[in-house]
């Protein structure tokens, strides 16, 4: 499968929702990892600047934001130049930067597995990222590991605004199993599929307790620059 890379010199274009876009000036750094590059489109890839500033989005990037944020203009919204922790809300901002410039400034690959669930289906990833030589860069490759039918017995829940609104009027989901928290009484986390598929206004994002303890084993590795920069909390709310 090719990636169809396309050259262009001009950052600022509009973008192409099924177009990879490359920056020339970044594509001879890519010549060692090109192997891995030979990749199908579900596997989303992209290459950042030391500044972490995009670089590089394959077609995988574009086909899979279009999953996500069917509008149009999510699409143009996103270009080369833009930082990547742009897309990253609440407490992941902090963990995700921590680890992208540890793996940059001390050239070590980084390995992340995340939650990123549709409607009807759980979808789990593996985040790749690789320190391109001479503190040059990043290429982070996200491969799609599992994929399934959500299991039949997920108790389903209506979109019931009184009782997810917090007292500040914000709904909080997990930033990875994408549940919401119910607003009062002790914190527990609910799958509203409508919520899943369009965020209501006023969202901010979270960890809920599960993703915490399925993702986040390195918080009880001191030695992880994970362990300093994910709150050891679930409902911290973030700005997305
Ligand atoms: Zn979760």
């Amino acid at each position: 499968m090719t990636l169809g890379i396309r050259p262009t010199a001009d950052a600022d274009a509009t973008i192409s929702s099924a177009r990879a876009r490359l920056d020339p000036e970044f594509a001879s750094l890519l010549d060692p990892f090109l192997h891995q590059l030979e990749v199908d489109d579900e596997t989303v890839v992209c290459g950042t600047w030391p500044d972490l500033r995009l670089a590089f989005l394959n077609k995988g990037w574009f086909l899979a934001l279009k999953q996500h944020h069917p509008r149009p203009e999510e699409s143009d919204r996103w270009g080369l130049g833009r930082n990547i922790l742009d897309g990253i809300h609440g407490p992941l901002k902090s963990f995700f930067e921590t680890n992208l410039r540890h793996c940059l400034e001390k050239s070590v690959p980084w390995h992340h597995r995340y939650e990123c669930s549709s409607p009807n289906e759980f979808r789990e990833y593996q985040m790749n990222v690789l320190p391109l030589p001479r503190q040059a860069g990043l290429l982070i490759l996200h491969f799609l590991t599992e994929r399934r039918p959500h299991e039949e017995r997920r108790v389903l829940h209506h979109p019931e605004e009184q009782t997810f609104r917090d007292r500040d009027g914000f709904i909080i989901q997990c930033s990875y199993c994408r549940r919401v928290r119910k607003a009062d009484g002790e914190p527990s986390w609910h799958w509203v599929p409508e919520w899943v598929a369009t965020s209501p206004s006023k969202t901010s994002h979270g960890l809920c307790r599960d993703c915490l303890l399925a993702y986040f084993d390195a918080l009880v590795d001191v030695d992880s620059p994970a362990a300093t920069s994910v709150p050891p909390n679930n409902v911290v709310r973030g700005d997305g």
